[in-house]
């Protein structure tokens, strides 16, 4: 089955709406999709919506349901930043809208939003980076408010990478993923960043098959063109590790679908 679960729009930092998305999904060939505007509790954040605006995300997706619903699956998500102090904050502004699926994602350390403001670097060691980001993100897992993680290492978005192997790390924090029932993406944004990889990596990739961590597709499309970028490449590469399906959702719960 053809699914992108990660795609933003005009609501958010996408620059087309969700029509122009729609429309774009379905000349595609794709059978379903999902829409994950971001959503983050500490405001002023320029490129998500704040608590009061989740509503019309909700209406959005509804008005396309209407109008192209039997074309496609339209799916209600949302993409959260996590912080560990606001956790009940984060989980009462949500709990009120019937999400199809929750991605949670770690863009922040502390109050730096390492993934849009590079001034900060210099100051960190990459391994210092790898242990502070993975903890954040096991953290996250654990938490119980997500279905799905977004783009697991995205740490090395600016080609940062680890001075040590990390495969206790991974390894770690698949086991983490598993214990909390949380699915990962399969990130392809990762192959255009300047790192030049898929979030995530092979490494950790395989350590998520080991554990029997469940896989999603998402293509982090802030535009309509990029809705399914590289998802071919990404089938085989889920493949040559060994996943067979991928995961989807329905009012947050899973179900299994062959790649
Ligand atoms: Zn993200
Ligand atoms: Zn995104």
């Amino acid at each position: 089955m053809n699914i992108d679960y990660h795609m933003h729009t005009t609501l958010s930092d996408g620059h087309n709406s969700h029509e122009e998305m729609v429309l774009t999904a379905i000349e595609k060939g794709f059978d379903e999709i999902g829409f994950s505007d971001h959503f983050c509790i500490k405001q002023p954040c320029k490129w998500a919506v704040d608590a009061s605006s989740i509503g019309q995300l909700e209406e959005k997706i509804i008005e396309m349901r209407e109008k192209y619903g039997e074309q496609i699956n339209i799916l209600f998500g949302i993409e959260v930043d996590y912080f560990s102090d606001r956790q009940e904050e984060i989980r009462k502004s949500l709990q009120q809208f019937n999400f199809d699926y929750i991605i949670g994602s770690v863009h922040f350390l502390d109050d730096w939003n390492y993934d849009t403001d590079k001034s900060r670097y210099a100051e960190f060691s990459s391994d210092f980076l790898y242990e502070w980001y993975f903890r954040e993100l096991q953290n996250a897992a654990k938490s119980g408010l997500f279905d799905i993680m977004a783009h697991p290492d995205l740490i090395k978005k600016f080609k940062i990478w680890p001075e040590t192997s990390k495969k206790q790390l991974f390894e770690e924090t698949a086991g983490i993923f598993a214990n909390s029932g949380v699915a990962f993406e399969l990130n392809t944004s990762g192959k255009d960043r300047p790192c030049g990889e898929f979030f995530p990596g092979n490494e950790l990739l395989e350590a998520f098959f080991k554990a029997g961590v469940p896989v999603t597709m998402g293509s982090d499309s802030h535009m309509k063109e990029q809705i399914g970028r590289h998802f071919g490449e990404a089938r085989t590469i889920l493949k040559k590790i060994g996943y067979t399906n991928i995961t989807r959702y329905r009012n947050r719960k899973q179900e299994t679908v062959t790649i």
